[in-house]
């Protein structure tokens, strides 16, 4: 079996729009999706905010919150009919997130069995035969085929084979 390994935010779960909202909240701005095309929210926040981005992503119920990505459960769970999949998310940017990743993972994937989730740094490092990931800069140094998923940051990168959403990725694995 060919091994897929899957990203966790902005491919399983939409952290995007949580950031927004309590960014937007707290600072009575209105920053949406679309003023992030090609840019990521640390771009069009003014630095001395940053910390206030970095604090929300540390927040204990940050993770938990989060929706899922339209048909990720379902193509997941057809995915592991033909591939060994696993997910590897970058855990380490944001090393108090274990548990509430962990803890959102169960709830919402409760078919992906513990012994196929790598919480990580550099991508690197992983084996796998394909990287579905929103982050070029995993992309790049990830070993097999990296596939982008597309979020309003990478909308110009270029490089990759790209999917908009589940059923992109549905239709390129089991079509
Ligand atoms: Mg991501």
């Amino acid at each position: 079996m060919k091994r897929i390994a899957i990203d966790m935010d902005e491919v399983m779960a939409d952290a995007v729009t949580e950031h927004l909202a309590r960014y937007n909240q707290d600072h009575n701005e209105r920053i949406t999706k679309d003023d992030l095309q090609g840019k990521w929210l640390w771009d069009v926040v003014s630095v001395d905010r940053h910390a206030a981005l970095e604090s929300y992503l540390r927040s204990d119920d940050f993770f938990d919150v989060l929706h899922v990505m339209p048909e990720a459960q379902r193509v997941i769970e057809a995915l592991q009919s033909r591939y060994d999949v696993f997910i590897a998310t970058a855990a380490m940017e944001v090393p108090t997130s274990f548990m509430s990743k962990y803890r959102w993972l169960a709830k919402h994937f409760p078919f992906i069995p513990a012994s196929h989730i790598v919480f990580c740094g550099n991508k690197s490092i992983l084996r796998a035969d394909y990287l579905i990931d929103d982050n070029p800069r995993q992309l790049k140094r990830f070993e097999g085929e990296g596939i982008i998923y597309t979020s309003p940051h990478n909308i110009h990168v270029n490089g990759y084979r790209r999917v908009n959403d589940w059923l992109d990725v549905e239709k390129m694995f089991l079509g």
